[in-house]
């Protein structure tokens, strides 16, 4: 899986979410793009982020 904010990769979502909050989400306010390649969504908040990625990896 691909940042898509800055091309840092990982095979694991768990490391990119990771990299998502510490590089991309501090100290920011206005939303953020979904992890998922193919989804569109875009997150204002990291709590926000965390459970629409579980909801989006049941399906
Ligand atoms: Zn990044
Ligand atoms: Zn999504």
């Amino acid at each position: 899986m691909q940042c898509k904010l800055c091309g840092f990769e990982s095979l694991s979502l768990d490391i990119l979410l990771k990299h998502y909050l510490f590089c991309h989400y501090q100290g920011r306010t206005s939303p953020l793009p979904c992890l998922y390649p193919q989804c569109v969504c875009t997150v204002r908040t990291p709590g926000v982020l965390k459970s629409h990625l579980s909801r989006a990896q049941r399906q």
